[in-house]
């Protein structure tokens, strides 16, 4: 493409609501194989609520969710803010929280008034037996639901599960691009139950679940393998990694900065149909078509 189509394009692109922040994104894209998203805020909404909290039979309902949104008060993770928010309107009051950790990508732990708090995903706390969850947990997942767990004092208190809300278009985006030829792939922290079943209400083709933060560029290049050209969508602190080691990094808007400064396409506003309108362009300004 010459420069000249190539401003024409990201002019054409930015009346779409599509910022190309370099000329080359257009290119890459129009070679763009497969389209990988995260699914935490691109995919979903990313505002969960909370839905389910399952108890052992040892804990009480009030106590454990005091206990666990305490910790949670300090954590900005979706799943904080959907605990926080439950216990707000449960009217609970929340402890004294003190030697608060946070391990990116697993879960939250500190103590509460001194006893011993940690609520995430199970490999957060995998020395506990899981087992008398397993059902629960299994048909939740399958939902399309996110269960993590609370720990008090090192026993297994009670499995909390949270449900997001898929965005309105993303399936319609996902069968667009299938139509156009692409492949679809989803990269997700989440567990692995719930993020195949969110992919199989998507219709996507390939999932990759429970991947540590630091781990979804690894993702992107496994994607790569066979010599596919990758674009990564996202939206998330976590994603700016991928979105800097994918050919074609695209940030949702709505998303945080770090994404945005880390991506080579920034879509305005959260709406998926700004990746349609992203290729759409980029094939029409390789064909010189304006
Ligand atoms: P994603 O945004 O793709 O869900 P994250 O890396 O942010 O990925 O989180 C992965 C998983 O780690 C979550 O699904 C959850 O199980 C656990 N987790 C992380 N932070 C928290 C938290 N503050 N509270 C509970 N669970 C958490
Ligand atoms: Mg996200």
């Amino acid at each position: 493409a010459t420069p000249m189509s190539i401003m024409v394009g990201t002019g054409r692109a930015a009346q779409l609501g599509v910022l190309f922040r370099k000329g080359e994104a257009l290119q890459q894209l129009r070679d763009a194989s497969i389209v990988a998203f995260d699914k935490t805020g691109t995919l979903t909404e990313g505002k969960p609520v909370l839905t389910d909290l399952i108890l052992d039979d040892e804990f009480e309902h009030d106590e454990v969710l005091a206990l666990v949104a305490a910790v949670e008060s300090r954590s900005e993770h979706p799943i904080a803010t959907a605990i926080v928010a439950a216990a707000e309107k449960a009217g609970l009051a929340l402890g004294t929280v003190t030697e608060f950790t946070s391990n990116s990508g697993t879960g939250v732990t500190a103590r509460v008034d001194g006893r011993l708090v940690s609520v995430g995903a199970e490999r957060h706390m995998s020395h506990l037996d899981f087992s008398d969850f397993a059902d629960a947990i299994g048909k939740l997942a399958a939902e399309g639901k996110t269960p993590v767990f609370a720990a008090i004092d090192d026993k297994l208190a009670a499995a909390i599960v949270v449900a997001d809300t898929i965005k309105p278009t993303s399936k319609a985006v996902i069968e667009a691009l299938h139509g156009m030829g692409l492949k679809t792939a989803m990269i997700s922290g989440d567990n692995r139950r719930t993020a195949e079943a969110i992919a199989a209400q998507l219709g996507i083709d390939e999932v990759r679940a429970e991947v540590l933060p630091a781990d979804k560029v690894e993702a992107i290049k496994s994607l790569r393998k066979n010599g596919s050209v990758i674009a990564y969508v996202g939206d998330g602190i976590n994603d700016a990694p991928a979105l800097a080691e994918a050919d074609v990094g695209i940030a949702v808007g709505s998303g945080t900065d770090a994404a945005i400064e880390s991506a080579d396409v920034v879509l305005l506003g959260g709406d998926l149909k700004g990746v349609l309108n992203a290729l759409t362009v980029s094939r029409a300004t390789l064909r010189n078509i304006w």
